[in-house]
């Protein structure tokens, strides 16, 4: 069972990440844990980078640097530009260096694809209510791994581990288009205090450019 999950996971993963080593692991781990198995063919400690320990705890030992130069901000909860962003969790997208955040300036909600689903409106409804903010950025980006999967993903997991996950996969084979449903999923949303400001673009992972889409007519 855990060779296999290791290799759905594995060509679900690499093709489009394949130049990032260390996100295909995370995710050979976290199917490990859950198969309960073990994982020393590809264990986090035998990543082959350098220093002891897991990805993790060199992690950790980053964090103990920052908290050391860190002083408290003093600032409020809700994002001082009034703005959520959503968009791909895809490694190569650096949203705040992308868009000129500061910390504190907006909230980032962020899944694979980018896609509006129905915690995304859950994380938006809240933002908007309860925390102020007013506009809404969607960012989806070029060679974004969503377009080589099918929904058949769904089926596949269900022949393997015997259950059909509830979720959609949300895989599209057309960002441009996939980023106009997602504006029509926040701008139709009645959860939603301001939809008046909801802007969609492709943000090319070459050129670092974001690229607006226009809403359907
Ligand atoms: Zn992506």
């Amino acid at each position: 069972m855990w060779v296999t999950s290791q290799q759905a996971t594995l060509t679900f993963f690499v093709p489009f990440h394949s130049t990032l080593r260390a996100v295909a692991k995370v995710n050979v781990v976290a199917m490990s844990t859950s198969a309960q198995s073990s994982a020393e063919t590809d264990s986090p400690t035998t990543s082959g980078a350098a220093g002891e320990g897991t990805v993790t705890d060199r992690l950790l030992g980053l964090n103990t640097r920052y908290a050391e130069a860190f002083t408290d901000p003093g600032m409020d909860a809700r994002p001082v530009l009034k703005v959520a962003v959503v968009a791909c969790m895809d490694a190569r997208l650096d949203l705040h260096r992308a868009l000129g955040l500061e910390l504190g300036d907006c909230h980032t909600i962020r899944n694979a694809g980018g896609v509006v689903t129905d915690d995304v409106l859950r994380s938006l409804t809240i933002s908007q209510r309860a925390l102020g903010t007013r506009s809404v950025i969607l960012i989806h980006h070029t060679n974004c791994g969503m377009e080589s999967l099918t929904e058949g993903f769904r089926q596949e997991l269900e022949l393997e581990v015997g259950q059909r996950p509830a979720w959609a996969v949300e895989a599209y084979s057309d960002a441009d288009q996939d980023v106009r449903q997602s504006m029509q999923r926040v701008r139709t949303s009645p959860f939603l205090l301001h939809t008046d400001d909801v802007r969609g673009f492709v943000f090319d992972v070459t050129t670092g450019k974001l690229r607006e889409i226009l809403p359907a007519a």
